[in-house]
């Protein structure tokens, strides 16, 4: 199914490739991964200069067919001269000279002209110099990507959405189509939560939305690569799925975004935050080993920092979460070692 990138005028298959998990395969499996899903239609790639070797493996794999692809990429700069100097590695990174759309990547405002950082008027002189063709921006904070969509900067907004999704969320997706920009959706399977891949493709594929699916194995590009052929029915069964999994959920999880770390007490929060969903979703074996008791254990040094609570964009209250999951697993490892 295509789909055009807000008003850009470029027309891609809907499924995105999202290559953030791809840092994690060797270079030759990585590109061997980005060339089978072009090969299968894919044809808008999503990577960013803070994941590692990503653009490089987009580069290797796919140069040759540059044209018929459309490339997303971000940058982290906060000053203008991280800026031009992020925009040349990633150029030389992706084997091209330019880039579709070059967005921000989470900023903690929203960049506009005039805010003294320099670096829309930056990205401005890049697209004038043909090194860009779009601005995007990507978030996680709903207040920021509210008043990107509203400043009319922005050809897209990246931000994460599933069927998890809140109203207030579903309405920035809404808002982003009224004002004819591209809503990018990011962790469609809620971070790992989510496990059925063809209900979250299913759902996604009815809304104007452009997903991106974090691909790292072949088993996961192959499920991707039936959506592209055959797009899922959202059937009564998949309806039920979802139905029971927000019922589950609610609105209070932690997604996995890690961006209340570092934890000064070196809790592993995007995991230890999850931990009960995670033991009711999956192997209970993988988490009752000694690696993830010694994890969960930490949990009590926890110094009441207050850093996660500064940064979590979903206001959670990160230390509580952790205390109850805390809890929770103390007494479901307890008596499974009864058991
Ligand atoms: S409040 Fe606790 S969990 Fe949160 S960052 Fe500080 S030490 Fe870590
Ligand atoms: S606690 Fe908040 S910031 Fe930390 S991983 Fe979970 S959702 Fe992300």
């Amino acid at each position: 199914m295509n789909i055009e990138i807000g008003s850009t005028g470029i027309v891609v298959e809907k499924n995105g490739f999202g290559a953030l998990p791809i840092q994690r395969r060797d270079m030759k499996e990585g590109s061997k991964i980005l060339r089978r899903a072009f090969e299968g239609g894919i044809r808008f790639f999503d990577t960013a200069r803070d994941y590692t070797d990503s653009e490089a493996k987009i580069g290797q794999a796919l140069h040759d067919v540059r044209e018929q692809i459309c490339i997303a990429t971000k940058t982290s700069a906060k000053d203008v001269k991280t800026f031009w100097k992020h925009l040349d590695i990633s150029l030389n990174n992706l084997r091209t000279d330019y880039i579709d759309i070059y967005q921000f990547h989470n900023p903690p405002v929203c960049f506009r002209p005039d805010d003294k950082t320099g670096l829309y008027e930056a990205a401005l002189e890049a697209k004038a110099q043909g090194k860009i063709r779009h601005i995007g921006i990507s978030n996680h904070q709903i207040t920021v990507a509210r008043e990107a969509v509203e400043s009319g900067l922005y050809v897209s907004l990246q931000f994460p959405f599933s069927y998890l999704a809140t109203e207030e969320e579903a309405d920035l997706m809404r808002r982003c189509t009224e004002k004819g920009m591209a809503f990018i959706s990011m962790k469609a399977m809620s971070g790992g939560l989510l496990k059925n891949f063809y209900t979250a493709n299913a759902y996604l594929a009815r809304l104007p939305v452009i997903p991106i699916w974090g691909i790292q194995w072949e088993s996961e590009l192959d499920e991707l690569l039936e959506c592209v052929k055959n797009t899922p029915d959202l059937t009564e069964e998949r309806l039920q799925i979802i139905e029971t999994d927000r019922q589950e959920f609610g609105g209070e999880f932690c997604r996995g975004c890690g961006y209340c770390l570092p934890c000064p007490a070196k809790i592993d929060i995007p995991q230890a935050a999850r931990m009960i969903l995670m033991l009711r979703r999956s192997s209970v074996k993988v988490f009752t080993s000694q690696q993830y008791r010694e994890m969960m254990n930490n949990i009590p040094n926890c110094t009441g920092c207050k850093h996660c609570l500064k940064h979590c964009p979903y206001h959670l209250d990160v230390p509580r979460l952790l205390r109850d999951n805390y809890e929770d697993y103390v007494r479901f490892t307890s008596k499974s070692s009864d058991g």
